[in-house]
């Protein structure tokens, strides 16, 4: 019986967990290398969920467990499959492939104006404040009245409240101290949430609505009228009890109503965007949002144009086609039957799917494990049917290319390195840690063990 070795491209969630479930459930001995792009592991735990919601971020530390108390599993950051290092290469090396490398685009709304300055994809918002190091540091300059975001999910509350939220608050997380300034010197008052059908039909958790509530400088505004609800709106409460939860805060905060607040998050319903306008008359430099122009969804002939001098719209990310793989581009995932990658009717090899790139962008951190079991139990039945044999080569066989290539791979090592500096640039500022933002600079602390080493703390 020889070791079987796996590549999981992705160190999301739905990564960690493929790993994590192939060591405890195989019978047989497996060795396990974890990929990613970035020099950072843990995905959207890191880059997505919302820097004030401690508790879902904490699963990192789970996530490091295993990670440091599982013998034959790596991390390989800093190394991008399909530039650094091919499919072929990977499928040539292991003895399987999981694909786990997430949903990094976003669905459009495919309107006039959306290529205007100030009109961005929630992502790239979200990608900003969190100090993604793929993101520009300057790619956002808080500067204006009224903020629109377009959609009802639980990602266009985190942004809106993130809009709101007391600096003292962003203070406490581990964002680059110049996004905290940079929402320090935010002149945003006002954010419109805007739905294109009613509130039954909104998407968020009630509890991520209770906490928008709970934030202290904000109103929250919902017009009564649209709690009257039309007959399609009615069945849908009646038979979902979620819906019928997230309705019943829906009635406490239009019951709250104003409290004379100094900022507002307002939700418009029944709105559909039609363009985003910029100002005529000069206002704005040119090319630059001044508006929005909705519908009503129910009576199209209803036209109003909203002032707004950024949108951001969350109406979805979208998986990322790879060179050498299939992939579906209506619903932005990569074709599977059980986790195994098919073209067509024919099964390809080897290759594995989990998480967003299988599913599409939904669920919670959690639903990644059960999605990863499915991904985890097609490997092993296929090994298990091969007899155990193995044909991956060895992996110094992977590291050799890699260096052959000049490929700078930030290990596991290097990530606590990249940890330990992050803690010091947050003593630097008087904060618990801070995250550092800059590429170049994370692979120079990880190269000097973790001292700041002429990185600025809060450059
Ligand atoms: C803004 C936002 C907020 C969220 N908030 C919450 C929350 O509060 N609670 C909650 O439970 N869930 C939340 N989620 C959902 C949760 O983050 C996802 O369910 C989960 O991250 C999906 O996991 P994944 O592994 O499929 O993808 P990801 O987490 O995106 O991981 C994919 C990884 O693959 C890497 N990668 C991509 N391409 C390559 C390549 N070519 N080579 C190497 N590596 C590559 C990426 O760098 C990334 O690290 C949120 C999501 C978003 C977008």
């Amino acid at each position: 019986m020889s070791v079987t070795r796996v590549a999981v491209v992705g160190s999301g969630p739905s990564g960690a967990y493929t790993a994590q479930l192939l060591t405890e459930e195989s019978e047989t001995p497996v060795e396990v290398d974890v990929f990613d792009q970035l020099p950072t592991p843990f995905g959207l735990v890191r880059y997505g969920v919302a820097p004030d919601h401690p508790r879902v971020k904490s699963i990192s530390t789970s996530f490091a467990e295993v990670f440091e108390e599982t013998p034959g599993l790596r991390f390989l950051g800093n190394v991008c499959v399909g530039t650094d290092v091919s499919i072929d290469e990977l499928r040539a090396h292991y003895d399987a492939v999981v694909f786990a490398n997430g949903a990094p685009l976003d669905r459009r709304l495919d309107v006039p104006g959306e290529e205007l300055a100030r009109v961005h994809a929630v992502r790239e918002f979200v990608s900003w404040y969190q100090g993604h190091p793929d993101q520009s540091a300057d790619a956002f300059v808080l500067d204006g009245k009224r903020a629109v975001v377009i959609g009802v999910g639980n990602v266009a509350l985190d942004a809106a409240r993130m809009l709101v939220r007391e600096v003292d608050d962003l203070r406490r997380t581990d964002i680059p101290e110049h996004i905290v300034e940079a929402f320090a010197d935010s002149t945003f008052d006002e954010v419109v949430v805007i739905g294109r059908r009613g509130p039954a039909f909104a998407k968020f958790t009630n509890k991520e609505f209770i906490e928008l509530l709970e934030v202290e400088s904000t109103d929250v505004i919902v017009d009564p009228a649209d709690l009257e609800l039309d007959a399609e709106q009615q069945a849908h409460i009646d038979a979902d009890p979620a819906a019928r939860r997230l309705l019943a805060t829906f009635q406490k905060a239009a019951d709250r109503g104003s409290l004379g607040r100094s900022k507002t998050i307002r939700f418009l319903f029944d709105r559909t965007p039609v363009a985003f306008v910029s100002d005529e008359a000069g206002g704005e430099p040119a090319g630059t949002v001044a508006g929005i122009r909705l519908t009503k969804t129910s009576d199209p002939s209803v036209i109003e144009t909203l002032e707004a001098q950024l949108a951001l719209r969350s109406v979805g990310y979208l998986g990322k086609a790879i060179d050498g793989l299939p992939f579906d581009e209506r619903t932005g995932t990569i074709p599977h039957r059980d986790s195994r990658v098919v073209d067509g009717d024919e099964i390809v090899q080897g290759v594995y799917v989990a998480g967003w790139i299988k599913r599409g962008p939904n669920g919670v951190v959690g639903t990644n494990r059960k999605c990863a079991l499915e991904t985890v139990t097609s490997i092993l039945e296929d090994i298990a049917a091969r007899g155990g044999v193995s044909s991956a080569t060895s992996a110094e066989a992977i590291d050799d290319v890699l260096r052959s290539r000049g490929v700078g791979v930030v290990d596991w090592n290097d990530w606590r390195a990249i940890e330990t500096a992050e803690v010091a640039a947050g003593t630097a500022v008087g904060r618990e840690r801070v995250k550092l933002y800059v590429r170049e600079h994370m692979l120079r602390v990880a190269a000097v063990g973790g001292e700041l080493a002429g990185v600025p703390a809060h450059a």
